[in-house]
């Protein structure tokens, strides 16, 4: 973790906010509440080296209560990926990648779809950080995600599509689940293992490997048995750890999607 401080543009008083700098790459995000002394609201783009590469004023942010808990309920999956449709895929791409995804136009929309993407992560994106919530959608840049979830479309940032495949397929069947915390627990174990398949990579990728023996010997060291186009939702979580060397040594092409 590490503050930096920043003057607010609009009454110049000193305002600090704490960064998680464990990020991978990319852009950090953070979103910087009012207080007594300065009551405007800002989201805070920096690199990682913590450069300020903008600040962005915002008229409200929606933050977890102290204790944690959240504010709303969540909409069920099934919900989600009607409401949201591939869109849902987008985001939980991008959340995979540490790109931030803003939530505009419908707070009230926002937080339902946060709760709902919390409970599909073992450890939930953080909102303020790596999901803000925002009323104005009117933000600059392609280095994060802008959701309209009042329209429930994808406004600004490119999205990375590597995962699309994986991550569909495990919504389709979770959602043919009837039970709706049965889905959940379905998408949660799946992303799991993509995750837990990346970070085994690191530790053990040293050398150059095609993606067959990649698939065997994540299967034979961890259990999880992946699919081809599986390594591509991988590859997506290690470009999100920043992890280049072992993206090189990760040779697809190998194999014919299957
Ligand atoms: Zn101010």
């Amino acid at each position: 973790m590490s503050t930096i401080t920043f003057e607010c543009p609009i009454c110049k008083i000193t305002r600090t906010v704490d960064l998680d700098t464990s990020r991978g790459r990319g852009i950090i995000c953070a979103s910087v509440s009012g207080d007594d002394k300065c009551p405007h609201n800002f989201i805070i783009f920096t690199d990682t080296d913590l450069n300020i590469r903008r600040i962005q004023r915002v008229d409200h942010i929606v933050r977890t209560s102290d204790d944690g808990r959240f504010l709303a309920r969540g909409m069920s999956l099934r919900g989600a990926r009607k409401v949201f449709g591939d869109t849902l895929v987008d985001i939980i791409s991008c959340i995979l990648l540490k790109k931030p995804v803003l939530l505009c136009d419908d707070p009230d929309v926002s937080i339902t779809l946060y709760n709902t993407l919390a409970r599909i992560f073992q450890e939930p994106p953080e909102l303020g950080r790596d999901v803000l919530i925002i009323d104005d959608c009117d933000v600059d840049g392609q280095d994060v995600l802008v959701v309209n979830c009042r329209y429930s479309v994808v406004l600004k940032g490119n999205v990375p599509i590597d995962a699309h495949k994986t991550l569909g397929r495990f919504i389709d069947e979770a959602v043919a689940i009837n039970d709706n915390e049965a889905a959940v627990v379905f998408v949660r174990q799946r992303i799991s293992a993509l995750q837990r398949a990346a970070e085994f990579l690191v530790d053990r990728l040293e050398l150059p490997l095609y993606a067959r023996e990649v698939l065997a010997i994540v299967e034979k060291s961890t259990g999880i048995r992946l699919k081809y186009a599986d390594l591509h939702a991988v590859r997506l979580i290690l470009r999100g750890l920043g992890q280049d060397r072992i993206l090189r040594n990760l040779i697809m092409g190998d194999l014919d999607e299957f």
